[in-house]
């Protein structure tokens, strides 16, 4: 990346984009396609915005393969706000729901969802620090439940669900945050999906959300209007409401069909298959650096380990953090490192990652 001196940011997020999305960004910045402004200054009900978001959607839908029948809505507030929004609009019949609590994100929708319903938690893998995915069967599901939620890939810990969990017919709703778009997914097998754009998608502001249509529209009477997501699914004005995170949206639109220009997600895994691979790879064989989760569930996205010795790690970061590797210190609950290789993460930057640590292993047995 000598071109812009720009360093290699393995950051969980907010995190590093692509550089061809960003000099177009650049480009465009004093005056977008002629009209003589910037993105960031333009009504959002004008003509060109307006085709901004529109090309964001239908570009995302065609990526994700997202059925007719599905919303797709870039709203604001984080994965946060869905912790809250995703009960009170799906608890409607039962008011029970059960959650599958696969890491800390997981916890937090947990505890939120607590104050709207009858939510219990049906699996957890907190007893072994979050280090595995944990499994559940259809009879551990509540017959009744208005839907079974779950973290697909938990940022922090760095695992990801390799399979389906396995809960009968029940509705599945998804915190996709940290894995969207690094692998084809099978949208018509979720209620819901949503995800930060932070981490894999865009720079933070909006947050994409994926929702059957027959979900929205039973949200209580005395639901705050931004929180229903009925206020922005009306025809002609999706995502309109209000103002939307317009330039947010605009870099995840440029994203989108830098992604299509590639070969779509696909084509996005294979390289994020390789990039983990190369760096899993290396873990497996080597003598001081650990990883820390269960081999099965491993991420693609955020990969944790560990030499052992809290010393010696704080040592690797600084000396990573010399080389031009930023942001490779774990989560304060795990220790050790996290090395986020999400889709914009370059391969040269994870074989610069493993080349540094084969000559700090060496240098350090
Ligand atoms: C980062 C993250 C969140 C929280 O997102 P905010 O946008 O900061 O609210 C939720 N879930 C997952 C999986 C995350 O990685």
């Amino acid at each position: 990346m000598a071109k812009y001196d720009r360093v290699y940011n393995f950051s969980a997020g907010p995190s590093t984009l692509p550089v061809e999305v960003l000099e177009k960004c650049r480009d465009q910045m004093m005056n977008y396609e002629g009209t003589g402004e910037s993105v960031m200054e333009m009504s959002h009900r004008s003509a060109e915005f307006k085709k901004i978001i529109e090309d964001a959607e239908q570009n995302l839908r065609d990526l994700m393969n997202i059925p007719d029948n599905y919303y797709v809505l870039f709203l604001q507030g984080g994965g946060t706000l869905q912790f809250s929004m995703v009960p009170i609009n799906l608890l409607t019949k039962s008011k029970k729901a059960d959650y599958i609590v696969t890491g800390n994100w997981g916890k937090k929708a947990y505890q939120e969802a607590c104050k709207f319903g009858d939510i219990r938690c049906v699996a957890s893998s907190e007893d072994d620090n979050f280090s595995y995915i944990p499994k559940v069967t259809p009879e551990d599901i509540r017959d009744d439940v208005d839907y079974v939620y779950i973290c697909w890939n938990n940022t922090v810990f760095g695992t990801h669900c390799n399979e389906m969990p396995n809960i009968g017919d029940h509705l599945l709703v998804a915190d996709m945050s940290s894995c969207i778009l690094s692998e084809e997914i099978d949208v018509s097998k979720f209620g819901l999906i949503y995800a930060g754009a932070q981490k894999n998608v865009a720079p933070a502001g909006v947050t994409i959300v994926i929702v059957r249509k027959d979900l929205v529209g039973h949200a209580p009477e005395n639901t705050p209007i931004y929180l229903d997501y009925a206020t922005h699914c009306k025809e002609g004005k999706v995502s309109m409401y209000n103002t939307p995170p317009c330039y947010s949206i605009y870099v995840a639109g440029e994203v989108f069909k830098y992604l299509k220009s590639i070969g779509g997600v696909a084509e996005m895994h294979r390289r994020d298959v390789e990039k983990a691979g190369k760096l899993y790879g290396y873990l497996d064989q080597s003598k001081l650096f650990k990883p820390s989760v269960a081999k099965e569930d491993r991420s693609l996205m955020n990969i944790t380990f560990v030499t052992g010795d809290p010393e010696l790690d704080k040592k690797f970061i600084a000396g990573a953090k010399e080389r031009g590797m930023i942001n490779l210190k774990g989560y304060r609950t795990v220790g050790g490192m996290r090395a986020s290789t999400y889709n914009a993460m370059p391969m040269e930057g994870v074989e610069a990652l493993v080349d540094y640590m084969k000559q700090f292993e060496d240098e350090n047995k």
